[in-house]
């Protein structure tokens, strides 16, 4: 993995998960089931869960939604699922602490947005319950400020002293350091109060990649907590996508970040677990984590005008990233290696040849037969119909044989024997 240098911040223990200090990155994600309904929101935290979402936030609004955390942690613990749950507190969170300590309880996180505890005098004191909770449980807190949520009193008191400069500054500018001060000051408070820096963790989400970059690395030089990333608000499809890889890509290369969200809006009854995915292949792509084994594929051209070479990437992927609840316990190490599905003979062998495993597919008018390489040398040519089949098989062999209980990593002195079919 990376050698990358990163900010070493205070480590957060968030149940059995750490959080920054060096650890590897965290991923996270949320439901969007109605946390009253407990059944809906264990399954769906299950599924992020084994989707690879090492921590999973809920929604707690109401007393309804409150009552059911317990439940929720019970079934989950039912089924197997270990994953720490954090709740997600706005307006009411002060009350639902201390009314439901069961809830306080079984959570693992708070997250409380500072511009959403209250307002003026109110602010402080309903702020001050929530710390208390978390100091009464033994609880980490998020402060986790959100620009379209921020304390609207800060931003104009900050606004009025910018005014009153000689040099203002523009009101992005601004609001950027109203961004930052909100969630600084808070956790400073919370300090005040008894709540130790290692058991806070900081996010101020933007929904504009330059700024949240900028906001992140003014917080990152200003303190040593654990920084939350996330792009809030990122949208739909590869928008999303995209535009939270651009921010999180950037601050990541620099070392600023201990857990990440991609916040994804899903398409309507689409997969919620899909950003779990995009979370994981952001950290496996810059080398900073590996999750699953990695299926490099050409994009084609028009030396390749069948799907051929398509519809055999997408199948030894999906099937790479079916297999690793298995392998992950089975095969330690899998989870790096490198799978080539090339279209034509002009860098099908060369990449094949680099990666762990590779296969180079005939392109237009080439002899119809696809060698493949295994540790950069060339084991066998598929030919005829079967060749999806033979390939996932040969995948599968190398898999037992390099990462099993036999390998040679695992038992000195013996050579890897690749079976080919
Ligand atoms: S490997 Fe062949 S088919 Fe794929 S993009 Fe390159 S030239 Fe085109």
């Amino acid at each position: 993995m990376s050698a990358l240098r990163r900010r070493i911040s205070r480590q957060v223990a968030v149940g059995e998960v750490r959080v920054g200090g060096g650890a590897p990155i965290v991923v996270q994600s949320m439901t969007n089931t109605d946390t009253a309904d407990a059944a809906a929101t264990a399954r769906q935290a299950d599924a992020l869960w084994r989707a690879g979402s090492e921590l999973v936030r809920i929604t707690v609004n109401t007393p309804e939604a409150a009552a059911q955390v317990a439940p929720i942690r019970e079934r989950l613990d039912a089924m197997g699922c270990s994953v720490p749950l954090v709740g997600d507190f706005h307006y009411n969170g002060h009350k639902l602490l201390a009314q439901f300590p069961d809830c306080a309880r079984a959570l693992a996180k708070y997250r409380i947005n500072p511009g959403n505890v209250g307002k003026g005098a109110k602010r402080d004191e309903q702020f001050a319950t929530m710390i208390e909770c978390a100091l009464r449980y033994g609880k980490p807190v998020r402060i986790g400020v959100n620009w379209g949520s921020l304390d609207p009193e800060l931003l104009a008191r900050m606004m009025d002293e910018n005014a009153s400069r000689s040099e203002p500054q523009d009101a992005d500018a601004v609001m950027r350091e109203a961004v930052i001060r909100s969630a600084l000051e808070s956790a400073r408070q919370a300090e005040a109060w008894g709540l130790p820096a290692e058991r806070i963790v900081i996010s101020c989400k933007m929904s504009q990649v330059q700024d949240l970059i900028a906001v992140y690395r003014s917080l990152a030089e200003r303190c040593e907590y654990a920084l939350h990333l996330g792009l809030t608000e990122a949208g739909m499809g590869s928008k999303g996508i995209v535009a939270s890889t651009a921010a999180l890509s950037v601050l990541l290369q620099e070392g600023i970040g201990d857990t990440i969200r991609i916040s994804l809006t899903p398409e309507p009854g689409g997969d919620r677990t899909r950003e779990v995915q995009v979370a994981q292949e952001i950290l496996q792509t810059m080398g900073l984590r590996a999750f699953a084994p990695m299926v490099s594929a050409c994009p084609g051209c028009g030396r390749t005008t069948s799907t051929v070479f398509q519809e055999l990437a997408d199948r030894i992927q999906t099937y790479l990233r079916t297999q690793m609840p298995l392998w992950r316990e089975s095969y330690p190490g899998v989870e790096e290696m490198r799978v080539a599905v090339m279209g034509c003979v002009v860098n099908g062998p060369g990449e094949s040849k680099h990666a762990d495993i590779g296969i180079s597919l005939p392109g237009t008018n080439e002899v119809p037969v696809a060698p493949v390489y295994v540790d950069g040398k060339k084991t066998v040519t598929l030919k005829g119909g079967r060749i999806a089949e033979e390939f996932q098989a040969i995948v599968e062999n190398y898999v037992k044989h390099k990462y099993g209980p036999d390998a040679p990593a695992r038992r000195p002195g013996k050579e890897i024997k690749i079976k080919t079919v």
